[in-house]
């Protein structure tokens, strides 16, 4: 039997689910809004709840969105030549604050990697064709590959190439390694980024 009641035991499992929380974090964490004064155990309910209601993936990018098309992908300005293939949401964040792209992206949703059992049905390759093939049915496309230098990002570099074989109009890049093996992008500087793109390689 826990000496806490079951609901500060609950709260405190939901938080160990999360990425990077471990045990005594999360109790942390629930002691802190036990104690907070300012009803910070309401606002973050309801800020939740209203992403959970309010927030879909973009039908074209699969970007984190308000609505059905998101603000990149419906923006006259971005150039519809480029499109960047990013592991996550968080990894457009890096690229926009960094101001060095101006194209499309897509979001993948990780990258294939045996080891934690996902498998390339479990990421948006099937959408990615599909994108691909309506943009190309108006320009030329340039595809960056933005996975992290990681193997996996590498293995599902080498599927992408794959699966877009022989689709007319596309051509493949790969961003420069001037990011270190295993970074993860989301956490690259401007500076790093803009180099990684500049320096990128045709695959
Ligand atoms: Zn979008």
């Amino acid at each position: 039997m826990s000496v806490l009641p079951k609901v500060v035991v609950k709260v405190i499992e939901e938080f160990e689910r999360l990425p990077g929380v471990g045990p005594k974090s999360a109790a942390r964490m629930a002691y802190h809004f036990l104690r907070s004064p300012n009803n910070d155990a309401s606002k973050l309910a309801k800020n939740l709840l209203e992403m959970d209601e309010n927030i879909v993936f973009c039908s074209k990018c699969f970007n984190v969105s308000e609505k059905e098309e998101c603000d990149l992908c419906s923006s006259p300005l971005r150039d519809k030549s480029k499109l960047c293939i990013v592991e996550e949401s968080l990894d457009i964040v890096a690229f926009e604050n960094s101001g060095v792209y101006s194209g499309l992206y897509f979001v993948l949703g990780g990258v294939i990697s045996p080891a934690d059992g996902i498998g390339a049905e479990e990421l948006r390759f099937a959408d990615l064709k599909k994108r691909v093939k309506e943009l190309t049915s108006e320009n030329d496309l340039e595809i960056i590959v933005a996975t992290n230098p990681s193997l996996e990002g590498e293995a599902t570099m080498a599927y992408i190439q794959d699966l877009l074989k022989g689709v007319e109009k596309v051509s493949i890049t790969r961003l420069a390694m001037g990011l270190p093996t295993g970074a993860d992008l989301e956490y690259a500087d401007s500076l790093t980024l803009r180099r990684a793109l500049e320096g990128r390689k045709k695959v």
